[in-house]
């Protein structure tokens, strides 16, 4: 049995707010033998069946929202809208992976399109790998975990989750409530611990067959190697760009681009960190984006009017002023926020920045965005795709001759055309390309990465 617990701080107050068992080598092995034990019944489970546990799951996950929304809120430092906004988007994705599960299915395949298949029919299934492991990022301690777990057991898998140390509460509470929901026991199994210890004992388990990962593209590389010949699906960072042309409706834009990068402190995958404006509309913009982000409320997350609030760690902040202050050395200008307190960043406009620079070419994950003005659209686009990330990008464009050229020229999962690299509702498939990332999510897509083909021929 393990007797180690790991304490969970509140990401403001730094007070602790609750504590869960570190899993050991044994805790692991024992997750993995109940998750494939269980595997057998959960996969012959009807479809209508797995599917109701996954809409009353929703359903009690709506009914708890606000005790969701504010272990989320406090510890991963979500200010308190955006977290509601998590919880909500968690229902919606319990819902998306009930109704999935009921329309997994194959094909027919016309056999005698070749003459060796005449007289044969075929058709193919999908079926479910077995055992996968989910290891989860603290960006978005529930949303992110219920994509895995939601079309996972969907498809009849069972599943081991990994959360990220820092914010393993959400993900205790969402366990607790599939088990009320009558998820068979061993089906779900949660295990807590560092990373590099109780997440790469699961990803190198052979007796796991799919590890579905979302993190840092370093820790994503490493699973890759480590994992060996299993399934992966890796959603990892970005430094995602939007660009923004002098025809754009600008009371709409500018809003949209603040919230797009200071959101949950920007820690993101798809924050906005490098922002490229037309340089006709260059001057304006940027004056109306300082004014807007220096009227945004910074400070306690449970605020209901709170905009932003801490960043996860103090270690974080520390890399991201050192980065701050690495461009201003090199002749980036801040033209707000720069100042830290703890864990607090104020949310951070730099401008003259080079795309050399680490708050530029790497990504940043904090609420810092770099204003670029630019002369030329496709030299733009061009810039914003010059990264080794690619997961989605933004146009504010009426040109819809414009709008063309960015979605065939940007090498990237998602182009969102009059709007940032932020959007994303929770069925659409979503994932990266280069550094960004291996497969796709969102529901349907989490399907088909977490389900086998089976072909069936059957000689008449
Ligand atoms: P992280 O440090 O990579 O951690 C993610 C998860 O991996 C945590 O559960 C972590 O455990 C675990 N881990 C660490 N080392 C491991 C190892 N060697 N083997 C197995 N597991 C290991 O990422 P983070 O700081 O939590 O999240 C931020 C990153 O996630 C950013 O890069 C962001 O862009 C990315 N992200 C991507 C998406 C997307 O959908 N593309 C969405 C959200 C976030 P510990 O917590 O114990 O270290």
């Amino acid at each position: 049995m393990t007797h180690q617990h790991l304490e969970v701080r509140d990401k403001f107050t730094g007070e602790v707010i609750g504590s869960v068992p570190l899993a050991d080598r044994d805790a692991v092995d024992r997750a993995v033998t109940a998750a494939k034990d269980a595997f057998p019944a959960w996969s012959h489970t009807p479809a209508h069946r797995r599917s109701d546990v996954l809409f009353r799951a929703a359903d009690m996950l709506e009914a708890r929202r606000d005790e969701i929304a504010t272990t989320i809120a406090r510890e991963a430092g979500k200010a308190w809208k955006y977290a509601v906004a998590e919880a909500e988007r968690g229902v919606e994705t319990f819902r998306f992976s009930a109704e999935e599960a009921k329309r997994i299915h194959g094909e027919t395949v016309p056999m005698d399109a070749s003459a060796a298949g005449e007289g044969r029919w075929g058709f193919w299934v999908r079926v479910p790998v077995g055992v996968v492991a989910a290891i989860t990022p603290f960006n978005f301690p529930l949303n992110l975990v219920a994509h895995k777990v939601g079309p996972a057991l969907a498809a009849g898998n069972s599943v081991v989750l990994k959360p990220a140390s820092t914010t393993p509460l959400t993900a205790a509470l969402l366990c607790d409530v599939l088990r009320q929901c009558g998820l068979p026991p061993g089906v779900l199994e949660l295990v807590v611990g560092p990373g590099s210890t109780v997440g790469d004992w699961l990803v190198t388990d052979r007796r796991v067959a799919k590890v579905s990962f979302t993190g840092s593209p370093s820790v994503g590389e490493s699973i890759v190697r480590a994992a060996g010949l299993k399934k992966v699906t890796m959603e990892l960072g970005n430094n995602s760009g939007t660009i923004v042309e002098p025809d754009a409706d600008l009371t709409a834009a500018i809003p949209r681009c603040v919230m797009s990068a200071f959101a949950n402190s920007g820690q993101v995958c798809i924050s906005l960190q490098r922002l490229y404006v037309h340089a006709s509309i260059f001057e304006d913009f940027t004056r109306r984006f300082v004014a807007a982000t220096a009227a945004l409320k910074v400070g306690n997350p449970m605020e209901r009017d709170c905009d932003v609030g801490p960043m996860i760690s103090q270690s974080e902040v520390a890399r991201v002023v050192a980065w701050i202050a690495e461009a201003e050395q090199d002749g980036a200008r801040v033209l707000a926020g720069g100042r830290s307190d703890g864990s607090m960043l104020q949310p951070t406009v730099l401008c003259d920045v080079a795309a050399s620079m680490n708050v530029m070419c790497q990504e940043v994950f904090a609420p810092v965005v770099c204003l670029v003005s630019y002369d030329d659209f496709d030299a733009a686009l061009a810039a914003l795709d010059d990264s080794e990330y690619g997961l989605q990008a933004g146009v504010w464009t009426n040109d819809l001759r414009k709008a063309f050229r960015a979605i065939e020229r940007l090498d990237c999962g998602g182009v969102m055309v009059n709007d940032t690299s932020i959007f994303r509702v929770d069925h659409m498939p979503y994932g990266g390309n280069r550094r960004s990332g291996l497969g796709r999510e969102g529901v349907r897509f989490a399907v088909e990465e977490m389900t086998n083909i089976k072909m069936v021929v059957i000689r008449a």
